[in-house]
């Protein structure tokens, strides 16, 4: 079946005529038809657009004029602005909003031939780590725990585009990573995901949560086909004063290249009370298999790790409160109106906003306040410097940095949900490489006994890329994961 490729074998499908993009799309399209009223992974799905897209790429293909992804069928989280096409940030506040403009990232696709199927589902502004905050309700994981169909998060903030892609309603789609938000469902979804360095792809266009944290990055079905899409998201642009200039190396080359001699370590702070065995299990099979391949393996600390997703939680959520500050029903977005400009304001942002982000808002309010700047704000900054010179300090030792990605597999949807800090956790290991602005990427290597995916995660030095698809490819190859969730549209191996 077509929707059972991934990219790097479309792409050769296409230019050998063994199918047009018409038959691509119209096969995921299907397959949206299928299973998106389950899951519930696309808020808006552009069928018409992607049509005659795919007509359009067939026509290059006849001409020979093909560019890197020409027909290749995609899902955008919908925090992406896109041009003439609804995107709501899962939010109330921005339910009915057409941007007029592109998001440089996915202009950057479109240039290079993609085909865009929908806009995925979210946790509202991307505050979240189950998918559970979206104005437009949950998203089901594809994959079920053995002998019982409760319903299980994809993991969050880019929950929809997780489920897309590991239900093959798409063949890859484009996340945000604030602290964790590509790594994290990818890891719960048992595809492969990659948040850059800070820089590497521009933000300009994709609606803001915390500006120093957010980045974009590819999941895709695997090591690969993430290469291909980092290759055309990556890139520097004038509009985005924090992009850097710095030229894009190809990342599929990196794919398979030897890793004899590199140096692997493993921090070991991320061995948290309360972590699965089976989590330590897979980690230590992840060891075993980078040395074969030629590896060393070191053993780092990282000390000040065990402060990360404190100090995350207030400075994303100050960042949050300043950022959100612009939807006042005046501009653009709902508005309800009122009395007086401030009750406008007031009505327009409680009926705007869910709980979770106004809960951020108020957080971040306060600890922004003047009287509780320097006891919050100003310690997690200086936190936030120290989890950083740590990362660079074991850079000096090591190449490249394994660890577990997330504390547990996907879990139940009413599992955690009324605790907010217990949700908070699962970013313990993904936020602190956000807050350093270094890479890392998510790659699925197991099950665990009640047959539900788990990923380990690998960092780089800023800009090292190409090292983590490197070490991820080998790893792939030795995990060899095949099994496909319950829901999904192909053959089940
Ligand atoms: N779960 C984290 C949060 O809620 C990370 C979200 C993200 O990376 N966008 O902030």
């Amino acid at each position: 079946m077509l929707t059972e490729l991934k990219i790097s074998q479309a792409i050769e499908g296409l230019r050998r005529k063994e199918f047009s993009a018409e038959e691509l799309t119209q096969a995921h399209l299907k397959a949206i038809e299928a299973l998106n009223e389950r899951l519930n992974a696309f808020i808006t799905v552009t069928a018409d657009y992607a049509l005659s897209q795919a007509k359009k790429a067939d026509e290059q293909l006849a001409k020979g004029d093909v560019k890197p992804l020409t027909g290749i069928p995609l899902a955008i989280k919908d925090l992406f602005c896109t041009k003439n096409i609804k995107t709501t940030a899962a939010s109330r506040i921005l339910e009915n909003f057409v941007p007029p403009y592109e998001s440089t990232v996915t202009q950057k696709l479109l240039e290079d031939g993609a085909v865009f199927l929908g806009k995925t589902n979210l946790d509202e502004f991307a505050m979240g780590s189950g998918n559970l905050n979206s104005a437009f309700g949950p998203v089901e994981n594809p994959w079920k725990r053995q002998n019982d169909d409760d319903f299980l998060v994809p993991g969050g903030s880019s929950g929809g585009s997780a489920a897309a892609v590991a239900s093959a309603m798409a063949m890859g789609a484009t996340g945000t990573d604030t602290g964790g938000s590509i790594r994290q469902p990818s890891s719960y979804c048992g595809i492969t995901g990659i948040k850059p360095t800070y820089g590497r792809c521009s933000r300009w266009g994709i609606i803001a949560y915390a500006s120093s944290l957010d980045q974009a990055g590819p999941m895709g079905k695997s090591v690969e086909d993430c290469a291909i899409l980092l290759q055309s998201m990556a890139g520097f642009d004038p509009k985005d004063s924090t992009s850097v200039n710095k030229a894009v190396p190809d990342y599929r080359k990196a794919c398979g290249r030897s890793l004899k001699g590199m140096k692997i370590g493993i921090p070991k702070e991320y061995r948290v009370v309360g972590m699965s065995s089976e989590i330590e299990t897979l980690w230590q099979q992840g060891i075993r298999w980078l040395k074969e391949a030629g590896c060393e393996i070191v053993d780092v600390s990282l000390p000040h790790t065990k402060y990360g997703l404190a100090a995350y939680y207030i400075i994303a959520p100050a960042e949050a409160s300043s950022n959100l500050a612009r939807y006042d029903g005046v501009r653009f977005g709902r508005r309800v109106q009122g009395e007086t400009l401030e009750a406008l304001y007031s009505n327009t942002r409680r009926e705007g906003f869910g709980a979770e982000v106004k809960r951020r808002i108020l957080m971040g309010t306060y600890v922004l306040s003047a009287g509780y700047y320097d006891a919050y704000y100003l310690r997690a900054q200086k936190l936030r410097q120290r989890i950083h010179d740590d990362f660079l300090q074991a850079f000096q030792k090591v190449d490249v940095l394994l660890t577990p990605t997330a504390p547990s597999a996907a879990f139940a949807k009413d599992e955690h949900q009324l605790d907010p800090v217990q949700m908070y956790l699962n970013d313990i290991f993904t936020v602190p490489a956000s807050m350093a602005g270094i890479p890392g990427l998510s790659l699925p290597v197991g099950l665990d006994h009640k047959g539900l995916p788990l990923g380990l995660q690998l960092l780089g030095r800023p800009f090292g890329e190409e090292s983590l698809f490197s070490v991820a490819s080998s790893m792939e190859k030795s995990a060899n994961f095949q099994t496909k969730p319950s829901l999904y549209v192909g053959v089940k191996s």
